[in-house]
């Protein structure tokens, strides 16, 4: 278990897809403890394996306290629209509105490759669209329209003039 450096915005391993998972052995029990201790020392809510520069289907979520590891994710049913503030680890200092659905069901395998099924909305939902999207080397600054889009880090409350003390729970992963 280690916290290794996260693969930055430039760097094209960042856009590789991720190749499926097919060995639910030692490598992918580490590669999995990798992601999360990495996620936490950040600190983020999730993180996927292309962000550490391994070419798998292989991702962490954690929200809410609940750690959700996804080996070969897809989706398989999603409803509604949310349009939220987002950022990544790849890409510090800055986060931008994107919309995402709303409420997303997840099909993917545990380490030990059985199956299992995640459904979440909000944050949850945000965070797995967000990871799967890394696993296809797709980015949420693709959804923009232009880098003019994109917000620093601690100006977010002048653009929508959040509430004074209003907490906020901005996805970055
Ligand atoms: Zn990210």
């Amino acid at each position: 278990m280690s916290v290794l450096p996260i693969v930055l915005l430039g760097d094209p391993r960042l856009r590789l897809k991720g190749e499926p998972v097919d060995s639910f052995g030692k490598y992918l029990h580490e590669l999995l403890d990798d992601l999360t201790d990495t996620m936490r020392h950040a600190p983020g809510v999730g993180l996927a394996a292309p962000q550490l520069g391994v070419a798998l289907q292989a991702c962490v979520v954690e929200v809410e306290g609940n750690l959700h590891e996804l080996v070969n994710p897809r989706i398989v049913r999603a409803t509604g629209d949310d349009r939220d503030l987002e950022g990544c680890l790849s890409i510090p200092g800055y986060t931008a509105y994107v919309t995402r659905r709303e409420r997303i069901w997840v099909v993917a395998q545990n380490r030990q490759g059985r199956r299992i099924k995640v459904a979440g909305s909000g944050l949850l939902s945000r965070a797995m669209q967000h990871e799967i999207d890394h696993l296809q080397g797709k980015l949420y600054i693709d959804y923009l329209e232009s880098m003019d889009e994109l917000i620093p880090v601690g100006q977010e409350d002048e653009e929508e003039q959040a509430e004074p003390g209003a907490e906020r729970h901005t996805l970055v992963g």
